[in-house]
């Protein structure tokens, strides 16, 4: 069921929250990445009718503006309590620079000093107010109806784009919007659900699914609700040992599940040929940077105590063969230990071939993100998630109670 949209609502002169994921990593009071930002922007822009090309077009709010933005998000995990150190007073004037316009901070998300900065922002022109980390409150965690209706009084429409924070059950994307009237999605949160979903509902085939990263135990839904759906579902990554081992191959010091082995078991008894598995690797007997390496076939005995850190050629170019000729494909998790070159060959390698593929494809995961990134095809890539987890959630089938909780169109 599609999600009512940002689109759908009446903004004019009225006040909207907007739940952004503002989680951005900050040393020394400066940011050093803020991609999440920017990633709210055509929300927060198109809230204050700035829409670019847009006939409507309002530099400073107006007719067709709202009249407040107020924006909320939480940053890394102080516990409940207020710490300097995970203010989001910094993120405050990036995007004031971002935008171009004044953005008020209020020193806390909610009671008078959210209400007497969101006065000021409406005095000032700038008509965006950025309220203080919510984890400062351990009810937001909590997902308390009390502290919701407290961040309720701060606005009259509510918009979530949060997509990477709406897979908890938690009060600024559960019991917030559940209050609202109408809430709504805002654009990057529309895209998530749009390609993500869309691959599960109704995927152009070929569906090739590509799963690596470090753990079985994360990802076993995904790759339970996947093998139903997909055509093909390639995986490497130290995830693969997992499935390797039990088939009784040796796989030296490689880093295993080995609590998941029946896990593993079963997915291959229903999986058939779709599941693929290297059938090559580089192994070496230290992960650093200058250690020795060598390329072995699977199975190979001769793997001895070393450690298989990547897949091979023969994986690069069996995986490649399959991606050429599909037409949707899901990536999420490095085929092997990419932060350490030259194990970062296999991922790289996996990434271009993601690029060339002639259909919708979609990345998601911190580490495949950055994995294109690496492999410098990230702008060849159709859609690249912002959540992590939320992502891994909605690909294994989870409903996200972020996503639930806004009105259907
Ligand atoms: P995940 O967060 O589950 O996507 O896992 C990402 C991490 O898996 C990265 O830090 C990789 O270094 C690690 N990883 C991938 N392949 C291997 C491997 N063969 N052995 C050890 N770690 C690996």
């Amino acid at each position: 069921m599609a999600k009512l949209s940002i689109k759908d609502l009446d903004l004019a002169g009225k006040r909207v929250f907007i739940r952004v994921d503002f989680n951005v990593p900050i040393r020394n009071g400066a940011i050093t990445d803020d991609t999440r930002i920017r990633a709210s922007l055509p929300t927060i822009r198109y809230a204050l009718g700035e829409e670019a090309g847009s006939p409507t077009r309002q530099p400073r709010g107006g007719a067709h503006g709202a009249a407040l933005v107020v924006l909320a998000s939480h940053l890394g995990r102080p516990k409940g309590k207020p710490n300097p150190e995970f203010t989001l007073r910094p993120v405050a004037d990036h995007l004031s620079k971002l935008l171009g316009r004044p953005v008020a901070f209020a020193a806390d998300c909610i009671g008078a000093p959210a209400r007497q900065a969101a006065d000021e922002a409406r005095k000032s022109s700038g008509n965006v107010v950025l309220l203080e980390n919510l984890r400062f409150h351990p009810e937001e965690e909590k997902n308390d109806a009390n502290f919701a209706a407290q961040l309720a009084e701060l606005a009259d429409l509510y918009v979530n784009d949060a997509f990477g924070s709406s897979h908890r059950a938690h009060a600024s994307v559960d019991a917030l919007p559940r209050r609202m009237d109408r809430p709504a999605a805002g654009f990057l949160m529309e895209n998530e659900i749009k390609y993500l979903m869309g691959a599960l509902a109704s995927p152009a085939r070929p569906f090739v699914a590509i799963l690596g990263g470090a753990k079985v135990s994360d990802k076993i839904e995904v790759i339970e609700n996947l093998i139903g759906r997909v055509d093909a579902l390639a995986i490497g990554g130290a995830m693969a040992y997992t499935f390797l081992k039990s088939r009784g191959v040796a796989i030296g010091r490689s880093l295993v599940e080995d609590d998941k082995l029946d896990a593993a078991r079963q997915i291959f008894a229903h999986a058939g040929v779709k599941l693929r598995l290297p059938v090559d690797h580089v192994v070496t007997p230290k992960i650093e940077p200058q250690a020795s390496y060598a390329t072995l076939p699977i199975p190979d005995p001769a793997i001895g105590d070393r450690i298989g850190v990547d897949i091979g050629p023969a994986t690069v170019h069996d995986y490649t063969e399959v991606l050429r000729s599909a037409k949707t494909v899901v990536w999420n998790g490095p085929m092997g230990v990419f932060e350490v070159p030259p194990f970062d060959a296999g991922t790289s390698a996996i990434a271009r071939a993601v690029a060339d593929v002639k259909g919708t494809t979609i990345v998601g995961g911190g580490d495949s993100v950055s994995a294109v990134t690496h492999a410098g095809v990230a702008d060849r890539i159709t859609h690249i998630s912002t959540g992590g987890g939320a992502s891994l959630e909605l690909l294994g089938g989870r409903t996200l109670p972020g996503v639930s909780a806004l009105a259907d169109k």
